[in-house]
């Protein structure tokens, strides 16, 4: 008997749900306005099967690598990475898992080239850091670095815990271009993290600029940079400027600064077509 009761009350409850969607998609349907031709619009009209994004497996979290990530540093060794000057192996030290500057050594570079990219990189200014403005772990992430020394495009990198400098070139500024929309610095001693959207600038076949490059950034999460349209290299002095490149290496900055050197960690990228 129970059996039957509840059977008579699943066969109810489904006609109902029945009449109720058939009752509410011939209402939307009422409302969908007609095509030239007279016919009735369609939610299928406006659907687009493909291509079907492919897979990509997230991190455990966030702050690790998906699947389709090539990590430039894990921790263990620099196999990915040059000093910019003569391309021989990179000479700063690795201990702890953790990557520190080696002033001496100079700037470093990926051996790979790049175009435009999703970056994640983790930075961190040493507890007893000393100096102040631009001498307070200087540093910086060269998002292309089609050059020498330090040409190409800055994201600056810099002790910027109450530590006043010029804006356009505090942490999280495109150097000397954009200021960061806030300043979302941690302590000294805490490790910083970096997100980044780089879109490549594109040439002409003359050389001049077709696109301009553009940067989204976050420090630590939190918005620093939107989209903004790089108006060339970043320089210390003088106007930026573009030259021509294809792809090029991303470049970590050893500042000449005495300050003590800066350390880096799990460093990741994506490439974007
Ligand atoms: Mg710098």
């Amino acid at each position: 008997m129970r059996t039957h009761h509840l059977k008579v009350l699943k066969l109810t409850l489904a006609i109902s749900t029945f009449a109720l969607l058939g009752a509410s998609t011939q209402q939307t349907a009422g409302q969908k306005p007609a095509t030239p031709g007279g016919q009735q619009a369609k939610p299928e009209d406006t659907e687009v099967w493909e291509p079907v994004p492919k897979i990509v497996t997230p991190g455990a979290t966030n702050d690790k690598p998906p699947s389709d990530a090539i990590i430039l540093f894990d921790g263990k060794n620099l196999d990915q990475w040059v000093n910019t000057r003569d391309k021989s192996p990179a000479g700063w030290t690795v201990a702890n898992g953790v990557m520190t500057v080696d002033k001496k050594a100079g700037n470093i570079e990926t051996k790979r080239s790049f175009r435009s990219y999703q970056l994640h990189l983790e930075w961190r200014i040493p507890e007893e850091i000393t100096g102040s403005g631009q001498a307070r772990g200087n540093s910086g992430l060269f998002l292309a670095s089609p050059g020498p020394g330090d040409a190409g495009y800055e994201l600056q990198i810099l002790d910027s815990y109450e530590n006043k400098t010029y804006v356009n070139g505090q942490a999280g500024s495109v150097y000397k271009q954009y200021i960061p929309l806030v300043n979302a610095m941690k302590k000294p001693g805490e490790w910083q993290i970096y997100d980044v959207v780089w879109t490549a600038p594109v040439f002409k076949a003359d050389g001049s600029v077709e696109t301009p490059a553009h940067l989204t950034a976050f420090h630590n999460g939190v918005l620093i940079q939107n989209h903004v349209a790089l108006k060339g290299e970043t320089r210390y002095i003088g106007a930026p400027e573009y030259k021509k490149y294809d792809t090029a290496p991303i470049k970590l900055q050893a500042h000449g600064d005495p300050s003590p050197p800066i350390s880096f960690r799990n460093i990741w990228v994506r490439e974007l077509p």
